[in-house]
């Protein structure tokens, strides 16, 4: 039996002052907010048996959603705004009923623009967490136009099938997350003077998808055969997410806000409001297209929000903060072995400071922990007696010492 400070559902995580109800089972506890989505899925999976859920009650509203994902992404308060809202309207057209005469909502697949490694794919992943629905990555670059070498766009729904454990229902409410989608822009936005045949036909493939349609799946990945069994997969209702750095499209957005990128210049431009540090906060669905995105997939793609590059001070809370940082991950590890692992303060300003230095943004601080703990992680569970493990400055400076460095360097 749970203690009672650490009594939380077990669905979504939400410790109880955050519920106003939590219930019972013999395994774990369950909150009212996922009461209440379960409920709705129980009236989606029986056609409408039970009572219309009340859309109202059944889904977390925008605020909780941001809320949620407070608890695992730094910063990008923006983004997590659109999404939650993003993430609201998509369950409401999902509960409406299939009437004829009732207004039509289009789907709200989202785009997300900003660096790499400044939390694309850990906001839909998320997402996908508080949803309890199955969630795959597809990375637009290995995608082609089917009968060219790649793989073809259904390899993407494959993906969601095994997520769901083959549960066509549940891969059906799915999210997918489409990662450097900027990718597959063509080169020019000019399509009779540069005809970039893989970028276009690709995107023309995953229009499809994006629209909603019945697409039949090779379960196993790879190229269909004639003799292979095919599932077919409604994309109608699943969630797309993409992403991408789309790098340069600053340049876009200033010539659109006619300012001169070169040591931004006003060319003309009388308001000085805008922030010329951040252009990704201005960017538009024109400045997608401008980049080479197709204007039909740039219509499938109506939320549209970016994330802003990680600040010093973001990332020294990313290694501390969040639901599951990597301090704490760390410190349960070791924790496992009985050892009592703590980190001096200017330690994590250390390891943030590499991460910078070699251009690896978050995505460098989990290396950074691996090199200066490796040498613990290996030996400390064989050592008798090894209680405790405090990690200063110059212990992670000897540490990440050479070898660090040079792994680092081969990273890049
Ligand atoms: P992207 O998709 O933008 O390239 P990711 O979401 O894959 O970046 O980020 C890589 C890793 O860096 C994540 O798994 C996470 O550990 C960390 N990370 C990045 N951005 C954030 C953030 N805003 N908050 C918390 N962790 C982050």
């Amino acid at each position: 039996m749970a203690k009672k400070k650490d009594e939380h559902c077990a669905f979504c995580g939400r410790p109880k002052p955050e519920t106003s109800l939590l219930v019972s089972g013999m395994e774990g506890q369950i909150c009212n907010f996922c009461i209440d989505q379960a409920k709705l899925i129980l009236e989606e999976e029986t056609g409408g048996e039970f009572q219309a859920p009340d859309i109202k009650k059944a889904v977390l509203k925008p605020k909780e959603i941001k809320t949620f994902l407070e608890q695992y992404v730094i910063g990008q308060d923006e983004a997590k705004k659109v999404l939650a809202v993003a993430v609201y309207n998509h369950y409401k057209r999902i509960a409406q009923k299939n009437d004829d005469n009732e207004v039509e909502i289009e789907k709200s697949n989202i785009v997300l623009v900003g660096e790499t490694g400044t939390g694309k794919t850990l906001l839909a992943r998320t997402i996908a967490r508080m949803l309890h629905v199955p969630f795959a990555i597809a990375d637009a670059t290995v995608l082609t136009e089917a009968g060219y070498v790649g793989e073809d766009v259904e390899s993407i729904l494959t993906r969601l099938l095994q997520a769901a454990d083959y549960n066509v229902a549940a891969a059906e409410k799915g999210i997918i997350f489409i990662d450097e989608i900027d990718k597959i822009a063509r080169k020019s936005d000019n399509p009779s003077i540069t005809r970039d045949v893989s970028g276009e036909g690709v995107q023309q493939a995953l229009l499809k998808l994006l629209e909603g349609t019945h697409v039949n799946v090779p379960p196993q990945g790879g190229r269909k055969h004639p003799e292979q069994k095919l599932i077919s997969v409604n994309t109608k209702n699943i969630l797309f997410i993409a992403g991408g750095a789309f790098q340069g499209i600053e340049r876009i957005i200033a010539a659109r806000l006619r300012t001169n990128v070169v040591g931004y210049a006003f060319a003309g431009h009388k308001d000085d409001s805008v922030d010329k540090d951040h252009l990704l906060k201005y960017v538009a669905p024109g400045d997608l297209k401008k980049f080479g995105l197709i204007p039909e997939i740039v219509g499938r793609l109506p939320v549209l929000s970016f994330l802003n590059p990680l600040s010093e001070a973001s990332l020294k809370r990313i290694l501390t903060e969040p639901k599951n940082a990597i301090t704490k991950q760390f410190v349960k590890l070791f924790d496992m072995d009985g050892i009592e692992l703590s980190f001096d303060d200017d330690v994590l300003s250390f390891i943030v400071e590499k991460s910078i230095e070699f251009k690896l943004g978050a995505r460098g601080l989990r290396s950074i922990m691996e090199a200066i703990l490796m040498d613990d992680m290996f030996e400390l569970p064989s050592r008798k007696n090894a209680k405790k493990l405090r990690v200063t400055l110059d212990y992670a400076r000897q540490k990440f010492g050479n070898a660090g460095l040079a792994k680092l360097k081969a990273a890049i």
